[in-house]
């Protein structure tokens, strides 16, 4: 029989790695040398996918949001110079503290001319990656692939998924090291079009599908992802290591670093990502897999996360359970007042939709006259202000005990359950208590598993 190991003097000779790197991490030139020596540690790291530089400093302005606000000025008739030589001074800047000779200015000023005279707002936002970009390449001697060459969109602003995936594996199948901007690409009637906000994570992994990566590596200015929000626990520990279904559950209860559409492309094809931090290129970061070992997991959980201000909607009607058709009856009155619901809890004789308050608000009224009308039932109450709280973590799985722990910490800190949903995936527990209990639970859900 074959032996399946074979010995490879260097073991990254043929792997490939797909690096993000977001616009803190090219703020500056000293942020552009922190990026290529990280480059140069690993060359497996062959494609680049960056950002426009983001902020230096807290009171900063993202190039992107400069470039919004030069389009929002001319399309109001009024002059852009004053933000747009801001622009012009960040990339002018970082080009001759770089010491390269790209010729930006020139760049510079056919955009300047083309947001004058009316570029939409995508072609405008588009460019501070677009620029990043020839610079990173100039200062790598790396190809620059413009994004327009290789990520496609159709005429209804969708993403091209098939499209983008046969060109792009057949322009970068050369394996040379490739800058390619975040955050755009093209429409068949030539228009550039975006992703939206923080789509340069989106790039970053379909880039990594299509030189089928062995890691996508998002560098950004956090080491990873936190078991909770630092603004409500105190230090919260990192996460080490998490799959991508219980990243999808802990970011839908808005736990941010990464784009939410930043997984799919990655996760369908079981490519790592890796979230690390440019300015301590030494610590480890987060990893997220397709699956990890469940067992001995310490702690239990993975992580919490939680929003405000939903309202929940109770449906009360004996014998519901034999009328066939009422959930659906109750659903289509949200669906047509173009609500999404975000959880629907049910008991044998009761119904709960939860929706956004927000969303709620403006049809309020229409969907409790609908309700009463069309579905007779024997009870109809919202509760408003009510927050979700998920529990994530792979190693609750058939493990009982958990949903008791959960439950006895919130009861220890006198917080009223006033929802609980467990998810068939069995990866969260998902409980719902007043908007005044929101940081007591987190708190307490967090010591019980973590300490
Ligand atoms: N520059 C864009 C933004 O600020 C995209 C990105 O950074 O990923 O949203």
């Amino acid at each position: 029989m074959e032996n399946n190991f074979r010995f490879t003097p260097n073991a990254n000779v043929h792997k490939k790695i797909v690096t993000k790197f977001g616009g803190s991490s090219l703020a500056s030139s000293e942020q552009f040398r922190k990026v290529k020596d990280i480059l140069m540690r690993d060359p497996a790291r062959m494609y680049v996918v960056p950002s426009a530089p983001g902020k230096r400093t807290k009171d900063d302005t993202k190039i992107t949001d400069l470039l919004y606000r030069s389009f929002h000025l001319a399309s109001e008739g009024k002059p852009i110079d004053e933000a747009f030589s801001l622009i012009r001074e960040r990339y002018i800047g970082i080009r001759d503290e770089l010491g390269l000779s790209t010729p930006i200015e020139k760049e510079l000023d056919h955009i300047e001319k083309k947001i004058c005279a009316g570029a939409d707002a995508d072609y405008c936002a588009s460019r501070g990656e677009y620029l990043n970009g020839m610079l990173l390449a100039d200062f790598l001697s790396w190809r620059f692939m413009d994004a327009e060459k290789v990520i496609f969109f159709k005429n209804d602003g969708t993403f091209d998924s098939e499209k983008t995936n046969v060109v792009m594996m057949a322009l970068l199948a050369d394996d040379i090291p490739t800058v390619v901007p975040g955050f755009y690409g093209i429409r068949p009637d030539g228009k550039v079009h975006t992703f939206s906000r923080g789509g340069s994570d989106i790039t970053g992994a379909i880039v990594a599908r299509a030189v089928r990566a062995d890691a996508y590596e998002n560098w950004t200015d956090v080491s990873g992802f936190l078991m909770a929000d630092p603004r409500i626990v105190e230090n919260p520990r990192e996460i080490s290591r998490i799959t991508y279904a219980e990243l999808r559950e802990l970011s839908y209860m808005g736990a941010t670093v990464l784009h939410e559409d930043a997984m799919f492309p990655v996760h369908k094809v079981g490519i790592p990502t890796v979230i690390l931090n440019t300015n301590h290129p030494d610590h480890p970061g987060t990893l997220i897999s397709l699956s990890l070992p469940v067992e001995s997991m310490e702690p239990t959980i993975t992580g919490i996360a939680g929003h405000k201000g939903f309202s929940v909607v109770a449906v009360e009607k004996a014998m519901m359970n034999a009328e066939i058709g009422f959930g659906r009856k109750v659903l289509q009155i949200f669906e047509e007042c173009g609500i999404s619901f975000e959880h629907m809890p049910s008991g044998i004789d009761s119904l709960s939709v939860v929706v956004s308050g927000e969303a709620l608000a403006p049809h309020r009224e229409e969907i409790v006259r609908r309700i009463a009308e069309e579905c007779q039932p024997d009870s109809l109450t919202i509760h408003d202000h009510m927050s979700i709280i998920a529990t994530v973590g792979r190693g609750m799985v058939n493990n009982c005990g958990s949903a008791t722990r959960v439950f006895s910490a919130m009861s220890r800190a006198g917080v009223n359950v006033r929802m609980i949903d467990q998810g068939s995936s069995e990866l969260s527990i998902i409980v719902g208590v007043d908007d005044a209990d929101f940081e007591t639970t987190i708190r307490a859900i967090y010591a019980e598993f973590v300490g």
